[in-house]
């Protein structure tokens, strides 16, 4: 995919953990939040659906605003089957390429979509590709919404990533309190990626459940509320 962005992503990453614990989300609690960002998309999202259903898990999805209303029921059953849905963008564009006020807009316009869909509050802002600037976390603020990147990654949007390998490049990085960064679509990965994000998935899931660890989404993860009040 975009590999300059992805060079900018990779190369703050091991630094997050250090020095960003906040953005990275990292919890005082044994829970690994699980996350899947790019959808929803009819095309794969429904597997994902189906397998956290099985394991009676729920998840946090970060929606692209621009495919919210396209597909209203897979969203209504996302958050009907006790999932979290949060805000990944109106569309994948690297936020450098955005000035702040129109950050704003895109921010409260996918916030309020999936809100009059849901019903529910929207918490949580990924932006595309991990990339940030201090203009997207002020815009972020001013949209109410929390930016929390992510402490561990399955690398499942490369053209290379096998199932053994999103789970080996998941466990390298992942210490309980973490963050879990996957894709339930190909939207923006490698064509067909999420049919071995799927069963890497089950894997993982398999293995946090042999460690005892609880597994769920960003809501249940233990981190200070400071959310402001959004205005539309
Ligand atoms: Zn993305």
């Amino acid at each position: 995919m975009n590999d300059a962005l992805d060079v900018v992503s990779a190369g703050v990453g091991p630094l997050r953990r250090r020095v960003r614990p906040t953005l990275a989300g990292i919890s005082g609690l044994a829970h690994v939040a699980l996350t899947f960002d790019d959808g929803p998309d009819p095309a794969s999202t429904p597997s994902f659906v189906a397998l956290l259903e099985r394991w009676d898990c729920r998840a946090t999805f970060f929606l692209l605003g621009q495919h919210v209303a396209p597909h209203a029921g897979l969203v209504r059953d996302l958050a009907d089957r006790g999932h979290e849905l949060a805000v990944h963008g109106w569309d994948h564009r690297c936020v450098l390429r955005s000035g702040e006020a129109a950050l704003v807009d895109d921010l409260r316009r996918t916030a309020a979509t999936i809100e009059d869909l849901t019903g529910g509050p929207v918490t949580w802002y990924r932006p595309p590709y991990g990339v940030l600037g201090t203009h997207a976390l002020r815009a972020a603020r001013r949209a109410g919404l929390r930016t929390v990147l992510w402490s561990a990654w399955g690398r499942d949007w490369e053209r290379r990533a096998t199932p053994a390998r999103i789970v080996t490049s998941v466990d390298r990085t992942l210490r309980p309190g973490g963050v879990v960064l996957l894709h339930d679509t190909d939207r923006t990965s490698a064509p067909g990626s999420w049919q071995r994000t799927l069963p890497a998935t089950e894997i993982l899931l398999s293995r946090w459940s042999e460690a005892g660890l609880r597994v769920g989404p960003l809501s249940d993860h233990g981190l200070a509320d400071d959310v402001r009040t959004r205005s539309r």
